[in-house]
């Protein structure tokens, strides 16, 4: 009811103006309304505002606790809406939807106050770019974000120390600087990715006692507890800013594998193996052939999370996400959270959340959930079952894609980073004979996962 009455206000914002107020910033007419004629603070009720601001390490800047992840924005007014509820970071790449996050960016930037936010992009440079081809990558983000300088660019996803000195990266960035287009530099890694092998935390360890970085993206939740904590610490020491992603982990929900009534996922799975040229029943019983096989490993994360779920009450996957993110909130270490918020409801779901944080009572209950229901999870940027898979699958990479599937709502980018994998995809794990259980030490049931996520990321 809330949800709908949300929505109902928003609609009035639009009609009020909200969206032909953007068409004239895009036309350069627009000025920036004062906060109490706006129109989105007029039409919306009592929703909840950005409570609590944190100190971004040695940038000095009071960042909101609650952050914006801009994985997929697919409308400018959602930024507005998250910065008329006191969200001040936002965080984009240049990949992001090819340029197009930071476009929507670009299209709000007229009716926030430029000096009050951070704005964080990062940039690729797995090819190892020369300075001059940075500077013109930057410079391309800039015009789209509408601004004359951005807060902080990261290097974006390191899973290889050697770039952490990238020289033509520095150099650029202090040219940038310079002429005032840049005031920080940061860095973002998940871990280890395809052939590049390096840890999250050995990364990130190494560009702090560099220096040269000034801010920092790093994942850290309850099922990843203790990679994150070390890396806050050294960030605490160094003085580093931090922003946090992927702090909602944790599937309650298992999927409904009935490929007679298929759900959007199995039909993913049936259509992948007919594009092999499968007829539709000859997909259908090897499908059914494949969870029969993998049935034993499927039931044994059922039944680690039914008790928990039994006696805590938990019920549902939003209260799960609610608590993943308290547990972040309740560590002053971390500066701010960046969830992927792409949409009004995911921001109405989330801002109630600034100024809060779990009780020492729920983080216990979260850090037995960790332990009971490990095996739900993997953990991100680790490469410790790759050495059993013949067909040497990047397992916790392609987990990842899943979760920006389904955790983040970016599923066209999911697909596409998916389908960039080529032949090392999930697929060959339905005619495999899993060499690869028992090789996750968390309990992690490897092909069938798997082979979940494959059926997400490869529905057309
Ligand atoms: S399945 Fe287990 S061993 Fe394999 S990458 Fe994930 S957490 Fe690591
Ligand atoms: S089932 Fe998949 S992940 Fe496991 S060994 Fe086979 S191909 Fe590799």
């Amino acid at each position: 009811m809330k949800t709908e009455q949300s929505k109902l206000d928003r609609r009035a914002f639009f009609k009020l103006g909200g969206t032909a107020a953007l068409g004239l910033a895009a036309a350069g007419c627009g000025s920036k309304p004062e906060a109490q004629s706006d129109p989105v603070a007029a039409a919306e009720p009592a929703v909840a505002k950005v409570t609590r601001h944190r100190r971004l390490g040695r940038t000095e800047f009071q960042v909101s606790d609650l952050g914006m992840g801009c994985g997929s924005i697919a409308d400018p007014n959602v930024i507005r809406y998250a910065y008329d509820h006191g969200i001040n970071c936002f965080d984009t790449a240049e990949s992001y939807g090819n340029g197009d996050s930071e476009t929507k960016i670009g299209q709000a930037m007229q009716y926030m106050d430029r000096e009050k936010i951070f704005i964080v992009t990062k940039m690729g440079i797995d090819e190892y770019p020369d300075e001059q081809e940075i500077i013109d990558r930057y410079m391309k983000s800039l015009e789209r974000l509408q601004t004359p300088y951005a807060d902080a660019l990261y290097m974006h996803g390191i899973a290889d120390v050697k770039l952490i000195t990238h020289e033509p990266f520095h150099i650029a960035v202090a040219k940038l600087k310079a002429d005032g287009r840049l005031k920080h530099a940061g860095i973002s890694s998940h871990g280890p990715r395809g052939d590049e092998p390096d840890s999250m935390e050995k990364v990130l360890g190494l560009a702090a006692e560099d220096g040269r970085f000034d801010v920092m993206l790093l994942s850290y939740g309850f099922t990843n507890q203790e990679e994150g904590e070390n890396i806050l610490k050294v960030c605490k020491d160094k003085d580093i800013g931090t922003t946090i992603m992927k702090s909602v982990t944790g599937l309650l929900e298992m999927p409904v594998l009935d490929p007679d009534n298929p759900s959007e996922q199995v039909q993913g799975w049936i259509d992948y193996v007919m594009g092999t040229g499968a007829t539709r029943e000859e997909a259908i019983e090897r499908i059914r052939t494949y969870m029969e096989r993998q049935k034993p490993e499927f039931e044994k994360g059922v039944a680690a999370a039914k008790p928990f779920m039994e006696k805590h009450g938990i019920k549902t996957q939003d209260e799960l996400d609610y608590a993943s993110l308290q547990w972040v909130l309740r560590n002053p270490d971390a500066h701010t959270i960046v969830p992927s918020m792409p949409n009004f409801d995911m921001l109405d779901k989330f801002l109630p959340l600034s100024g809060t944080e779990i009780s020492d009572s729920g983080a216990r209950l979260l850090e037995e959930y960790a332990a009971a229901y490990a095996a739900r999870d993997c953990r991100f940027g680790c490469t410790e079952c790759f050495g059993a898979c013949p067909e040497q699958l990047p397992v916790s990479t392609i987990m990842r894609y899943a979760y920006y599937y389904q955790k983040q709502g970016r599923q066209k980018h999911a697909m596409q980073k998916y389908a960039k994998l080529g032949a090392r995809n999930a697929g060959v794990c339905l005619d495999c004979d899993a060499p690869c259980v028992g090789a996750c030490s968390r309990g992690v049931a490897v092909p069938a996962r798997l082979f979940e996520a494959h059926g997400l990321l490869t529905m057309a």
